[in-house]
């Protein structure tokens, strides 16, 4: 179906054409029965670009992807080029579309679903309900500040030194995001630093305040060190709605939240960028797995990452918060009713388990999507 939202797929390598494969249906589904159509290209990335045009992203799909109001990533790497230069690694591909696009929002959401709260390494009294929001500024920080690198010194000895780095602009439009987002859920947000030993941390806070008195004093803001999360994530994860913080502490702490949800296989993610002069925001959307070559091939693969990827890009490139719910729910109907593939099935107690593969979880959810509209 002809639309004006332009959508780039790139399936990637290992699994990730095989979850794809399971979204699509989703996408032919939602124009058949919701009149929601794309105009989708699709194009390789990753180890598949590699040998296909003997780079990890070519100029054409790099075009493409600054061209189109989202992109839908699938995963990259694998064993097949463990070897190949630094400069041309399959991960090289999506460092290039994060920095081109200039993605500086990560949002990783860490949600508990009922059926799956035993695969929680936490006690299911502490995670039940748990929907947190974590935003990882995504292209500042000690990641890419200079000066960096490794010397020796005049003794013999080496050193070595990473710089963070933050510019007032850079922490702003991040909170930016995180103030937005929070209105559209519980309106509370915690800004996380360490304030009490790094003069980044002093900036991040100072700016984070001003931002929220200048402009969304209606959400509630507040505070912690990142040490302090960090056990506050363990001890009483329920407390938070939307968590905001730096590249470095957002990377540790995203991984953490998410484990409290179980499974690797569950969860989505979505990098934004600035908003244009329509108020529209460069954004691709990717499962935080892997390519998993141990099960690549074998239609064991869980799509449902790669599925609330596609849910969360309706709901925040394209305003249909309808339809993002919708699969959201199926998502969760499919998960209460039994079905799991072989990932969900470690500590999963349901006693009625249905266990399923990746084109049969894809066929459930397209099922459970007929039922619900
Ligand atoms: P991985 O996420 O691919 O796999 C880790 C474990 O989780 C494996 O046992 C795998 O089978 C399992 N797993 C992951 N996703 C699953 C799913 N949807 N369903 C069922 N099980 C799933 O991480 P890894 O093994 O460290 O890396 C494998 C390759 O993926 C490497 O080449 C790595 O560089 C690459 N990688 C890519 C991305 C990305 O594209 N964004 C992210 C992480 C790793």
């Amino acid at each position: 179906m002809a639309s004006n939202r332009n959508l780039l797929v790139l399936p990637g390598d290992g699994i990730g054409p095989e979850v794809m494969n399971e979204v699509r249906k989703i996408i032919a589904w939602m124009g058949r029965k919701r009149a929601v159509g794309f105009d989708i290209k699709e194009d390789v990335v990753g180890g598949a670009a590699l040998d296909k045009h003997g780079v990890p992203l070519s100029d054409d799909a790099m075009k493409t992807a600054l061209e189109a109001d989202a992109v839908l990533f699938g995963s990259v790497g694998g064993p097949k080029w463990d070897n190949v230069e630094f400069n041309k690694k399959p991960e090289r591909g999506l460092l290039r579309l994060r920095k081109e696009m200039d993605l500086f929002a990560n949002l990783r959401p860490a949600k508990v679903f009922d059926a799956l709260i035993d695969a929680s390494s936490l006690k299911p009294e502490i995670v039940k309900g748990l929907d947190i929001m974590i935003i990882r500024e995504l292209t500042g920080g000690v990641y890419f500040g200079e000066p960096r690198g490794v010397t020796t010194l005049a003794n013999g000895e080496r050193e070595a030194i990473d710089t963070q780095r933050y510019k007032t602009s850079e922490i702003r439009r991040v909170c930016a995001v995180a103030f937005e987002l929070a209105r559209k859920r519980k309106n509370r947000v915690c800004s996380s630093e360490k304030a009490n030993v790094m003069h980044t941390g002093v900036l991040w806070r100072e700016e984070a305040t001003k931002l929220h008195k200048e402009k969304y004093s209606d959400v509630k803001l507040e505070h912690m060190y990142a040490d302090a999360l960090a056990m506050q994530l363990l001890r009483s994860p329920g407390q938070f709605d939307v968590i905001v913080t730096d590249n470095l502490f957002g990377d540790i702490l995203s991984d953490e939240a998410s484990m409290l949800t179980g499974s690797l296989g569950m969860l989505p993610s979505a990098s934004l960028g600035a908003p244009d002069a329509t108020g529209r925001r460069k954004a691709l959307y990717e499962p935080i797995h892997g390519s998993a070559p141990d099960i690549a091939g074998k239609g064991l693969a869980n799509p449902l990452a790669e599925t609330l990827s596609y849910a969360m890009m309706l709901r925040y490139s394209f305003d249909l918060s309808k339809e993002a719910d919708l699969v959201e729910t199926a998502v969760e109907n499919v998960l209460k009713a039994g079905y799991r593939t072989a990932d969900l099935l470690a500590g999963g107690k349901t006693p009625d388990v249905k266990k399923v593969g990746t084109q049969e979880m894809g066929d459930a959810i397209v099922k459970e999507l007929d039922r619900l509209a």
